[in-house]
């Protein structure tokens, strides 16, 4: 097989830093990818969720060749004649005020970090570095030391220490503990609506509505970070239209390219990002007409397409599809729109062994948290694709 000679480069000259499943993609299209042995597969992940337009969309492809034949980085010490229109176009979408554009989800969650902090110390009046920020158990928000310093999840952490002090972890879907760790010094609370790398962990009905409303009296910054469940993903633009709630900061990344670029954004819905003067904070890369080009292509493609009413609609048909496979072995089946997780009880010997076999039929998966298996293929996905995927899984996840 092709495959094993690039499995073997990976191993031999990469870091392990990831155990990846021994396919080796070479071309990709829609909700397709092709190995280099060109066997096709169902992308059932769809780079965690970065390419909820397909791979591959030829309008965002046009965008990304025809802006790199004409410029692809200025840095922010000039401007240039994309930035202005993204802006005006995710705020416009998103009902947002201000843009702050960088590159991966990480630095996207870092520069919010910063932005509150300095929000506490000059809007507040929080003493000099007493700023507090409060996240939850099991969240997931990137791999930066300082993101790390609050994961809960010890791989993340072992061996990284010192960590970035400023950090209260409560439980996820709690909102009482929320109200109870705010204290006089809290800035922010950092939250996913949906729990996406902990396993697709929905919170109860009401809690982001409580969260909000706990934000609001506590005079505290609310950050959803929406870099998963954004950008028509769980059957909304924002996952936090399910409960009609709007965050004061928006974390949104992986989809906002398409998959071609890493580009990220931070939203705000109030002046907090006002709060960042000139050369206090930036990015090389950050805000290039590239990214900038390509972003404004994938917002339209969204929109244009109707990808979030369809990962409504597939999305609950999937689900309900999920729903009838019988097997005492899985524990729950749960989703929101195509943010879909499949849950086996500990007994069941783990998910990597059901991602194995799903991929010898011919899908592409995902585990996380060793129980569960993500199912979350690209909002392009059609009924008759969901059907096709459904008579392949069902007998695999019945054994
Ligand atoms: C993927 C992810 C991030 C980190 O994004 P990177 O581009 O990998 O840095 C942050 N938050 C959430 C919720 C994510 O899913």
């Amino acid at each position: 097989m092709k495959s094993d000679r690039y499995i073997l480069l990976e191993d031999e000259y990469g870091a392990h830093n990831y155990k990846p499943l021994d396919v080796v993609l070479e071309r990709g299209q829609g909700i397709w990818v092709w190995d280099v042995d060109g066997n096709r597969y169902m992308d059932c992940l769809s780079a965690y969720s970065a390419v909820n337009q397909g791979h591959c969309h030829p309008k965002i492809k046009r965008a990304l060749t025809d802006q790199a034949e004409k410029l692809t980085l200025t840095s922010r010490a000039f401007r240039n004649d994309q930035l202005g229109l993204l802006y005006k176009e995710l705020c416009d979408l998103t009902n947002s005020h201000k843009v702050l554009p960088m590159n991966s989800g990480a630095e996207a969650v870092e520069t919010a970090i910063k932005a509150v902090r300095k929000w506490g110390y000059q809007v507040k009046g929080v003493p000099e570095d007493k700023a507090e920020i409060i996240v939850c158990r099991n969240n997931f928000h990137g791999r930066t030391i300082t993101i790390v310093s609050f994961s809960t999840d010890p791989v993340s952490t072992t061996g990284f220490g010192p960590f970035t002090p400023g950090f209260k972890v409560i439980d996820f879907g709690d909102a009482q503990a929320l109200e109870d760790a705010v204290t006089e010094n809290t800035v922010a609370f950092l939250v996913e609506p949906i729990q996406g790398e902990a396993g697709v962990i929905i919170p109860p009905d009401g809690y982001l509505k409580d969260i909000r409303r706990i934000c609001s009296e506590a005079g505290i910054v609310l950050i959803f970070d929406e870099i998963q469940t954004g950008l028509g993903r769980t059957g909304k633009l924002l996952a936090e239209e399910h409960e009609g709630v709007e965050a004061d900061l928006t974390l949104i990344g992986k989809a906002l390219s398409g998959g071609f670029y890493p580009v990220s954004a931070v939203l705000s819905n109030t002046e907090v990002l006002g709060v960042l003067k000139p050369g206090e904070h930036g990015s090389t890369f950050g805000g290039n007409p590239l990214a900038c080009a390509v972003a404004r292509a994938a917002l339209k493609v969204l929109v244009e397409e109707d990808l979030i009413g369809n990962a409504q609609r597939m999305g609950d048909y999937f689900l309900k599809g999920l729903r009838k496979i019988e097997n005492p072995k899985i524990r729950e089946v749960r989703g929101r729109g195509l943010l879909i997780g499949v849950e086996f009880h500990p007994e069941a010997g783990g998910a990597r062994q059901y991602c194995e076999r799903l991929k010898e039929a011919g899908l592409l998966c995902k585990e996380t948290h060793q129980t569960i298996i993500r199912f979350a293929p690209p909002l392009v996905v059609t009924k008759a694709d969901v059907d096709w995927a459904l008579e392949r899984i069902a007998p695999v996840l019945s054994e």
